[in-house]
């Protein structure tokens, strides 16, 4: 009752087409949601998000699997959202694609393959900045449907980087060489790392690169979305 006189009294707008939300959205009303663009198929979406990863690094990924549902493009309707989630503090917009992500990914494959979800880490002082972890929300998301845990202690990034867009695949790899570590010993087996843009996989193949190193049997990863060809 109290959110709904909330409502009334504030009433919010989407994100993205400015439209007024319904009570039950967040930031971004669900025929916005349901209109970004999607990969047709879970199976075909993480061949293709491996290919993508692979054909940079050449033997270097050995991710289980991967999932992703997004298509990224530069000025797309998705970048607006991902950008308001990430730098104007809407993290719950960041749990709603979570969720998205996590019932996309459940459809295809169940959640006994892993033990935990693992959200890419910010740097400390990013975290302060950005008061929250954009890749952690989604986790959070995830682990609504998922029904596992979030485990954001056992990997931290140790190297602070500034924004990676407009540099080459090299100058990306050299940035992120050991940027994470693990500070546990006792790492679970088969871990989900999670991650919110995929654009070469610099990022993701060097924090599974310290999990790897830390113990973790089996790494997949799952990212909201996967930068198209422009
Ligand atoms: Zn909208």
């Amino acid at each position: 009752m109290k959110e709904r006189l909330f409502h009334f009294l504030f009433p919010e707008v989407c994100i993205v087409c400015g439209k007024l939300l319904m009570p039950s959205e967040y930031g971004c009303c669900s025929s916005c949601m349901n209109a970004f663009e999607t990969f047709p198929d879970c199976t075909a979406a993480g061949h293709t998000l491996l290919h993508s990863i692979e054909s940079h690094f050449r033997g270097k990924c050995s991710f289980e699997r991967a999932y992703c549902r997004y298509v990224y493009h530069r000025n797309s309707p998705l970048q607006k959202a991902l950008h308001a989630m990430k730098y104007e503090g809407m993290f719950n917009l960041g749990k709603a694609f979570g969720r998205e992500l996590g019932v996309w990914i459940l459809d295809a494959v169940p959640s006994e393959s892993i033990d935990c979800l693992v959200p890419v880490p910010l740097h400390p002082l990013k975290r302060i900045d950005r008061s929250f972890n954009q890749a952690e929300k989604i986790a959070e998301g995830m682990a609504e449907v998922f029904h596992k845990p979030v485990r954001s202690d056992i990997l931290v990034r140790t190297v602070y980087t500034a924004t990676q867009t407009g540099l080459a695949i090299s100058e990306r790899r050299k940035n992120l060489e050991g940027a994470f570590r693990t500070p546990l010993s006792d790492i679970p087996g088969r871990i989900l790392l999670v991650d919110d843009v995929v654009t070469t996989g610099s990022t993701v193949v060097a924090a599974a690169s310290a999990l790897r190193n830390g113990g973790a049997g089996s790494i997949s990863v799952a990212a909201l979305a996967l930068t198209g060809k422009e």
